[in-house]
């Protein structure tokens, strides 16, 4: 079934404002739910202030929240972070405080819960960090970011929160150099987590080399759908001409989008053409058009000079070794003062690169 895509446009946290937005979505799509146990998922992908667009702003948490806690809701809120503890990122994004004055119940998404699924991935076994069936309703709340390796991270990449932080980093080593394998994968804890509706916070987002460390862009722009797969292939057709877009380019392939398709509700009526000038300076990650167009079995030679590699900058390097923990194939070693990486075994994930917390990892 095609799922309606309601884009808005709003330039600021206001929570009023995006309470109203959310509130005729919500209406227009007819979601209804009353005395519900209800999970948010945001984006709490490392401790970063608010201003940094790296994390969901607590503002549209707080509207979320809100919203549901008035439809007489229990609702709780988590994610499992790149490598700190949920607490410690809800602190640092500013959440923790909706936390504490709105109620709300904290899952660290450290369990270990195992599911099964015939998908669309050549694996069937995803361990998760909680528990999808133990709620209602999965209300996916995304950053809209771009992402070194997979273009964009949306809705549908946001479900990789379920997996426990270092979990992680053995769905990167199998998926290996293959962004339509990690893909599948994605797609895969998607379709088991099922979340019933996402709101992307496009207010302030990141373009560039994020989805931590490229540039903050005000995009001014907020979508709600109940199908994760919709709104991401919407976003891709505002922001305009890209490469090749993973996530999109499988669901496409296994029918899991219909057709491009959005209205616009707020504040204007049904113009979504309004939505297009939210990215006229979108600047993708350098990545784009060089890993993304070479097949995967290419001579390392050739590898050597178009993929974009990993570089370490020396000055801003705090020795935290978070790089040594996230690589999933080891390709980083500890030499002293700055780190070494081992381009022999690096398949080019930037997992490095998104977690490094003082910024001095780019991508050269
Ligand atoms: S994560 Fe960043 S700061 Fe920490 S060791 Fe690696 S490069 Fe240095
Ligand atoms: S060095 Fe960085 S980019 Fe290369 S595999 Fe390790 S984490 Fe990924």
């Amino acid at each position: 079934m095609l799922e309606k895509v309601l884009a808005g446009v709003c330039d600021t946290y206001d929570v009023k404002k995006i309470k109203e937005f959310i509130e005729k979505c919500l209406n227009e799509i007819n979601f209804k739910v009353t005395k519900s146990k209800i999970l948010l998922k945001p984006n709490l992908l490392s401790s970063k202030t608010p201003e940094k667009a790296v994390t969901t702003h607590p503002i549209f948490v707080q509207a979320i929240s809100e919203i549901f806690l008035d439809l007489s809701c229990s609702v709780s809120i988590g994610d499992s972070p790149g490598y700190e503890s949920t607490e410690k990122v809800l602190m640092q994004s500013g959440i923790m405080s909706i936390v504490k004055s709105h109620n709300l119940k904290i899952r660290s998404f450290d369990r270990r819960i195992i599911k099964y699924i015939k998908g669309i991935s050549p694996y069937s076994k995803f361990t998760l960090g909680e528990d999808p069936d133990d709620y209602d309703f999965i209300i996916n709340i995304p950053k809209l970011k771009s992402h070194s390796m997979m273009g964009l991270t949306l809705g549908v990449k946001n479900m990789f929160g379920f997996i426990p932080s270092f979990e992680k980093a053995k769905w990167h080593l199998k998926a290996g150099k293959d962004r339509m394998l990690f893909a599948s994968v994605l797609i895969d804890i998607y379709n088991v987590v099922k979340p019933s509706l996402t709101i992307l916070d496009g207010i302030s987002g990141m373009d560039g080399d994020g989805p931590s460390n490229g540039r903050v862009n005000n995009f001014g722009i907020m979508l709600t759908c109940k199908s994760s797969f919709e709104l991401d292939y919407v976003i891709e057709k505002l922001i305009g001409p890209s490469g090749p877009m993973p996530i999109s380019d499988m669901a496409l392939k296994h029918n899991l989008i219909k057709k491009y398709s959005a209205r616009c509700v707020y504040p204007f009526s049904n113009d979504i053409d309004i939505c297009k000038k939210c990215f006229v300076d979108f600047k993708f990650p350098k990545t784009i058009n060089t890993d993304w167009r070479l097949p995967v079995f290419i001579k390392s030679t050739l590898r050597k000079i178009f993929i974009k590699r990993p570089k370490i900058n020396k000055n801003r390097c705090k020795n935290c070794q978070i790089c040594l923990n996230v690589c999933p194939v080891k390709a980083i070693s500890n030499s002293g003062i700055t780190p070494n990486i081992n381009y022999k075994k690096c398949i080019s994930c930037y997992c490095c690169q998104e977690m490094c917390p003082e910024s001095a990892i780019t991508i050269l």
